[in-house]
C-alpha cells in the first residue's frame, strides 16, 4: 500500500496496510510531525483522537519541493516535533529513576540524535538543507519509537499539554508548535539548560515559544498544564513529579513568561 498526503492520510494508510497486512510505503507532502515514519497511528473515532500501535513504513519518500513550496506553520510544527525528544527523553529518563521504568538506550540516543541535528542545523527554515535533516530527524524520531516499543522517546510531558490544549482550547495551533510549548515549560520546570538549547532554535524558525505565541493566556497554558497528566495516566513526567497545585502552576507559567520573554 502507498498512501501520498498529510499526516491524516498517512495514519489512516498505516493503520488500514497494518490490518490487512500489507507492507506500506509513506509518501509525505508535509513534514509537521513525526508521525511519518513511527510506529503509531492517531485516528479520529466519535470526536476523540486515539493512538493506535501500528506497523512501521517499509519506506518514506518526501518531496522536498513540495514541502518547500507548503505552509510554513507545517514546517514549524515539525521543528517543534522534532526538538521537543529532548524533553521527552528528560521525562523518560525520570520515569526510570523514580518508577523503575525500563529505558531503551538506543531509543534514547535516537531521539537525542534527531532533536540535536535540527538544533544544529544553521540553514534557513524552507532550505532544501535545512527541510532534508528535518526529514532525517522526524524519521529517526519514527525508528526511536519502533526501537523503544513505546512513545517515550518522543513524548513526555510535551505532548500531554498538547494533548491538553486539544482537549480544552480546541483549534490552538498545530501538534508541534503546541508540544514546542509544552517542551519549553517542561525544560523550564527541570531547571534544565535545553530550555535554552530548544529556545533558540525555536526562535530561528518563528515556532511557538511562549503561550501568546499559541494565542493562549499564561492562564490557560497553567490549566492545561494542570490537566495534562489526565490524558495519559499511565505516564511519569515533571508534571506528575512535581504535582504542583493551581496556584504553584500559574506562578511557575509566569515565571517561566518573564524567563523566556527578555
Ligand atoms: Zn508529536
Amino acid at each position: 500500500m502507498v498512501a501520498v498526503g498529510g499526516g491524516g492520510t498517512l495514519d489512516v494508510a498505516k493503520w488500514s496496510a497494518t490490518m490487512v497486512g500489507l507492507p506500506f510505503v509513506a509518501v509525505a507532502t508535509n513534514l509537521a510531525h513525526d508521525g511519518i515514519a513511527s510506529p503509531v497511528s492517531v485516528l479520529e473515532s466519535e470526536g476523540r483522537k486515539r493512538s493506535y500501535g501500528a506497523h512501521l513504513p517499509i519506506g518514506v519518500v518526501v518531496d522536498l519541493d513540495l514541502v518547500a513550496s507548503g505552509p510554513v506553520e507545517h514546517v514549524r510544527s515539525g521543528i517543534g516535533d522534532a526538538v521537543s525528544n529532548l524533553s521527552a527523553v528528560a521525562d523518560w529518563l525520570l520515569a526510570a529513576s523514580e518508577r523503575d521504568e525500563r529505558v531503551d538506550g538506543l531509543a534514547v540516543s535516537l531521539a537525542r540524535t534527531a532533536a540535536a541535528a535540527v538544533i544544529g542545523s544553521s540553514g534557513e527554515t524552507a532550505s532544501e538543507e535545512f527541510l532534508t535533516t528535518l526529514a532525517d530527524a522526524l524519521v529517526i524520531s519514527g525508528t526511536a519509537m519502533s526501537v523503544a516499543g513505546t512513545s517515550h522517546p518522543c513524548s513526555g510531558a510535551c505532548h500531554e499539554i498538547s494533548h491538553a490544549i486539544d482537549a480544552l482550547f480546541p483549534g490552538t495551533a498545530l501538534h508541534g508548535e503546541q508540544v514546542a510549548v509544552g517542551a519549553m515549560f517542561s525544560s523550564f520546570l527541570r531547571g534544565s539548560p535545553d530550555l535554552d538549547h530548544i529556545g533558540d532554535c525555536l526562535q530561528r524558525h518563528g515556532v511557538a515559544r511562549l503561550p501568546s505565541d499559541l494565542g493562549l493566556t499564561n492562564a490557560q497554558l497553567a490549566e492545561a498544564a494542570l490537566a495534562a497528566p489526565g490524558t495519559r495516566p499511565d505516564r511519569y513526567t515533571i508534571l506528575e513529579h512535581l504535582a504542583l497545585d493551581p496556584d504553584e502552576m500559574r506562578r511557575r507559567v509566569d515565571a517561566f513568561v518573564e524567563a523566556v520573554d527578555r
